[in-house]
């Protein structure tokens, strides 16, 4: 029953099906786990973050979906991001642009907020929607973060930017987001990143 053995020996679990990222579906690249989840689910560190980043003001932000396991937070999940730059977003108010400095973490989105308020004339009782599009690093994809809580990735996105002196000078117009809710004034907004070089975006 030679052929038995050789069945045996030939018994290894990942042999005939090699591992893939989960999230792009390539076996090529260095996989790895940054979570506690099974060899069959890696993935690529930079698929990791983008995916990560793609879902900024979720629970998948912070933690793995399958294992729960939480991440590092997701600005050093970036190797390539110089924090000494100073980034900057623009805010289109009007049809005017502004650019805007910005710090990450809760002090830097309260002062974000404090400025949205001043250019957009908005009390402090009025609750303000806020939209970030940005380029998700590593990528040519934008896309939408909507909420506040997506603040800390939209700054990893602008300060990327601006290490990457990369020019984004493409601005929309605001559309107003419309829906009134409790009384509350909603308006949407759209924030665009740029490189911090850029000034004079106040066109009166
Ligand atoms: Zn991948
Ligand atoms: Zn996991």
């Amino acid at each position: 029953m030679s052929g038995v053995t050789m069945i045996i020996n030939n018994l290894s679990v990942d042999d005939n099906t090699p591992a893939c990222c989960w999230i792009c579906l390539s076996e090529h690249g260095t996989l790895t786990s940054q979570c506690k989840c099974p060899a069959s689910h890696t993935a690529h560190a930079e698929c990791v973050a983008q995916w990560r980043f793609v879902r900024a003001g979720t629970e998948e932000e912070r933690s793995c979906r399958f294992c729960s396991h939480a991440y590092t937070p997701l600005v050093d999940a970036f190797p390539h991001l110089e924090r000494a730059q100073a980034p900057v977003m623009t805010l289109n108010v009007h049809g005017s642009k502004h650019a805007i400095p910005v710090v990450g973490g809760e002090w830097g989105r309260m002062l974000f907020e404090a400025d949205v308020r001043r250019l957009y004339g908005l009390g402090d009782e009025e609750e303000v929607d806020i939209s970030f599009s940005c380029v998700v690093p590593g990528t040519d994809m934008k896309v939408i973060l909507s909420g506040w809580q997506c603040y800390d990735a939209a700054y990893m996105a602008a300060a990327i930017a601006c290490a990457a002196g990369s020019k984004e000078d493409k601005v929309e117009e605001d559309k107003a987001g419309g829906a009134q809710q409790g009384g509350l004034l909603q308006r949407v907004m759209r924030t665009f990143f740029q490189s911090g070089d850029d000034q004079q975006l106040h066109n009166n």
